[in-house]
């Protein structure tokens, strides 16, 4: 079978509709693919927080703005044997262990000297067999990778080299459900998405992603870490803030065009109030003169 062709992609977590700052972040996504040549993909993050119908609302909000994706749309819900298959891998290397520690534990837990301020403080890293049958008679285990190394460099389009904190991450969640770090690295590289563009609230995973994509023998994408939008007080913009959906936006008199001309505009790429379509932004987009800084949005009242 031939590889997947190269594709960016965007990966939103199918919870509810999606709000004006992530629909910011999913046309930056569409530019940046679409400007260096790639296709695009859209991956439907629900191994959790899922409510229902929500995928069919986000993707519906993302053609009203004008974004086109290669089909099929991927479910993480319908790849649990290709992450349970990389996760016995791992197992089998010896590249991970169980962990029954709960989350005071970790809190509580005196941490390792030298090791990154939040990291996984070890307790379960070198149980003897006897310790884990124990621990394992009294909670189910979740499954940690052996990390062996803490930190990682990554290469970002906006931050340039940024090494930050790898530890004991968790692979599988001790419900049995695959953690975010794994299934991202694992659907990342399965589909070829070698351009990773999304919120800069996530830099700090892409260290742990891009060391466990080197570790399964894939190369890191190329990412794209690109500013926030932010409410009034400076916080990170939520649904809870007013009207910041395609839906409320409608409902006072915003329809899709013109929220793609606002968030055209925060990004300097359209004036004030000018009609503008996502073919017109990919012609003007530079990736180099992306604007560095969040966008604060004030809803309509
Ligand atoms: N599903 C994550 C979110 O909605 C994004 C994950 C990613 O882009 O890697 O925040």
């Amino acid at each position: 079978m031939l590889p997947p062709s190269p594709a960016g992609r965007f990966a939103p977590s199918p919870s509810g509709d999606l709000h004006i700052g992530n629909l910011r972040t999913a046309v930056l996504a569409w530019l940046f693919a679409h400007a260096t040549g790639r296709g695009f993909a859209i991956r439907m993050e629900d191994l959790d927080r899922v409510r229902p119908g929500s995928d069919v609302r986000q993707l519906r909000d993302l053609a009203a703005l004008g974004l086109s994706w290669d089909e099929p749309v991927v479910y993480q819900s319908q790849r649990l044997e290709e992450y349970r298959a990389v996760v016995d891998e791992l197992v089998a290397a010896g590249r991970t262990f169980e962990c029954y520690c709960t989350r005071r534990e970790i809190l509580e837990a005196p941490s390792a000297p030298h090791a990154p301020q939040g990291a996984y403080p070890g307790t379960c890293r070198d149980l003897s067999e006897a310790q884990r049958a124990q621990r394992r008679s009294e909670r189910p285990a979740a499954i940690r990778l052996r990390a062996e190394v803490s930190s990682f460099t990554v290469h970002d389009l906006l931050y340039g080299e940024f090494t930050g904190d790898v530890d004991d991450f968790v692979l599988v969640r001790n419900d049995g459900t695959p953690a975010y770090n794994l299934a991202v690295v694992v659907d990342d590289a399965a589909t070829g998405v070698d351009q990773v563009v999304r919120g800069d609230d996530l830099l700090s995973s892409a260290p742990r992603q891009a060391f466990l994509a080197t570790l399964l023998g894939h190369r890191p994408p190329e990412y794209a870490h690109v500013p926030m939008v932010l409410n009034r007080s400076g916080a990170r913009l939520a649904k809870r803030n007013g009207a910041v959906t395609l839906t409320d936006l409608a409902g006072h008199g915003v329809d899709a065009a013109s929220a793609l001309s606002m968030m055209a505009e925060s990004l300097g790429l359209a004036a004030a109030g000018e009609p503008v379509t996502l073919s017109v932004l990919a012609e003007r987009f530079d990736p180099s003169t992306l604007v560095r800084t969040p966008w604060v949005f004030v809803p309509p009242e």
